[in-house]
């Protein structure tokens, strides 16, 4: 028998992170996801990498004609013995022609389960700041399709009730229409100032709202050249939004901010950004790879007794550090013997998940704080373990040497830079949309500099606010004829975001 089953998933408004628990589940395990328009793509990163990706916006011509082949394509695929996803914007049930869908499976014989989303309305009602109920103005809301009796002479939508019956009221596809069907609630005695909205693309950085009345939101829709895909609402619940608007409001919102890093690196330092509303174009400058031999690592693993100190100054010289070892069949017991230093908060907790616990942190971050330290103690004869990357600075092995230790500073990993920059980040540098660019080491900034040549790098910056995570990296910028606009107090993601914040409010 075979196993095929098809899941309508609800992909929510367009945040990645409005789908369900359910949701990311049937994607773990599709062999074949089929997706939609309005179903945000980042979403396929749940799915196993083999999944075969079908994009329904490709897949036939005119409307009709494309359902029916989608409808084919299911039963095919799941017929295949495939687990199928649907993957479909907001809630499958709402507009989705989800329910068609399901008709075509049950018809075919093929099981399939459906999985709600947030649905548009819902999203936006959300992140707008106007909820479509209201105890206090109104009790009732009603999911309209602006299309509806566009081709036809006759809606089949009952005006009078509807303009005078249902205190919200929602369109859904109702941009192009959207001054006929103003006009309708007009008509049917809907009043001229009642409040309307206009939420492009919600609950996206792209978000936008657009408000007006009944009698002149069309007007200005027009005036501003508002696009779909939009949902407009209808109702006193609007004027709400004054007061309750808040993804708008948030400190870096509608900011377009650059952020280089290692690829491996970049989701939190950008999870901190688009918190704060920004939008962010992720910019990868490093490839992390081993280093062209292990031979000298090894040789310092396996000698791990006859160390004092090993020194960490970063969560990759920890991550390649501790992974060599495993790959030798050594665990943190050989590090018995041998004191741990680890530079900044982050790199302690990345060394206390290996079970080490570091015995120093020096306050200050970076390899002069390391140095500060140790001139406190004696390092007289003490012997030093310091792995890194191959293009780190020499202060700390230096340093160390001039107290009287013995360093041993083996490669544990290299910094290569990818070829060109991922499609959409340089089509923002180069339309000049983009607000910040941010740095959080210098490799970040000689790598981009190698990338782009220096004069285009410039080029490209021109207007462009830099950001950088500390003095090291800022004199890198300035070494290369960037002027540097941002830099935190102290070296951290926190303070850099933070830094971020409190220059473009
Ligand atoms: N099943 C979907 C609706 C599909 S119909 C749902 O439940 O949301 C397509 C219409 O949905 C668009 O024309 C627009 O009116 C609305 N829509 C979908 N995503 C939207 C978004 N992010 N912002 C505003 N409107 C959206």
């Amino acid at each position: 028998m075979s196993n095929g089953i098809v899941y309508l998933v609800g992909a929510g408004p367009g945040d990645p992170a409005l789908i369900t628990l359910r949701g990311v589940e049937c994607l773990k395990h599709a062999d074949v996801i089929v997706y939609d328009y309005l179903a945000n793509e980042l979403l396929l990163c749940h799915a196993p990498e083999t999944a075969e990706r079908i994009y329904a916006g490709k897949i036939g011509g005119r409307h009709n004609q494309g359902q029916d082949e989608i409808n084919s394509l299911l039963v095919a695929k799941a017929g295949e013995g495939k687990v199928v996803v649907r993957l479909k914007g907001g809630d499958p049930f709402v507009f989705g022609r989800g329910g068609e869908e399901c008709e075509a499976l049950r018809d075919a014989g093929i099981p399939f389960e459906v999985v709600p989303g947030v649905t548009a309305a819902v999203g936006a009602s959300a992140y707008a700041g106007i909820p479509l109920t209201h105890r206090e103005i109104t009790a009732s809301v009603a999911f309209v399709t602006g299309q509806e009796g566009k081709d036809k002479d006759e809606s089949s939508i009952d005006w009078d009730r509807l303009s005078l019956g249902s205190g919200t009221v929602v369109f859904y596809m109702g941009v192009t229409t959207l001054r006929r069907n103003m006009l309708r609630l007009l008509e049917h005695g809907r009043s001229p100032d009642t409040p309307v909205a206009l939420v492009r693309w919600a609950t996206t950085p792209c978000q936008q709202v657009l408000v007006g009345t009944l009698s002149n939101i069309a007007d200005r829709a027009e005036e501003s050249g508002f696009k779909p895909p939009a949902v407009t609402i209808v109702g006193e619940v609007v004027a709400l939004r004054e007061k309750l608007q808040w993804f708008d409001r948030r400190p870096l919102c509608g900011r377009k901010i650059v952020v280089t890093r290692a690829a491996e690196q970049a989701g939190e330092f950008s999870a901190k950004l688009t918190a704060r509303g920004a939008t962010v174009l992720e910019c990868p400058t490093i490839r992390l790879v081993e280093p062209e031999s292990w031979q000298l690592l090894d040789l310092a693993i396996r000698e791990l007794h006859s160390y004092d100190w090993l020194v960490l100054t970063s969560v990759n010289a920890v991550r390649y550090f501790f992974q060599r070892m495993h790959a030798l069949g050594v665990d943190a017991r050989a590090l018995a013997g041998c004191r741990v230093c680890a530079v900044g908060p982050k790199t302690a907790d990345e060394v206390q998940l290996f079970g080490i616990r570091p015995d120093l942190v020096p306050s200050d971050y970076k390899a002069e704080g390391v140095v500060s330290e140790f001139s406190r103690l004696d390092m007289l004869n003490n012997r030093i373990l310091f792995p890194r990357a191959d293009k780190a600075r020499d202060v700390i092995p230096r340093d160390l040497k001039k107290m009287g230790a013995h360093v041993d500073s083996p490669v544990a990993y290299r910094n290569i830079f990818p070829e060109r920059l991922p499609p959409e980040t340089l089509f923002a540098l180069e339309k000049r949309s983009v607000d910040c660019i941010t740095f959080t080491s210098s490799s970040t900034v000689q790598n981009l500099a190698a990338m782009l040549g220096e004069e285009l790098m410039l080029d490209m910056l021109k207007g462009v606010a830099v950001a950088s995570i500390g003095p090291i990296t800022s004199k890198s910028c300035r070494e290369l004829g960037l002027k540097v606009d941002i830099e935190p107090q102290s070296y951290t993601l926190d303070a850099l975001a933070e830094a971020l914040e409190a220059h473009f409010c």
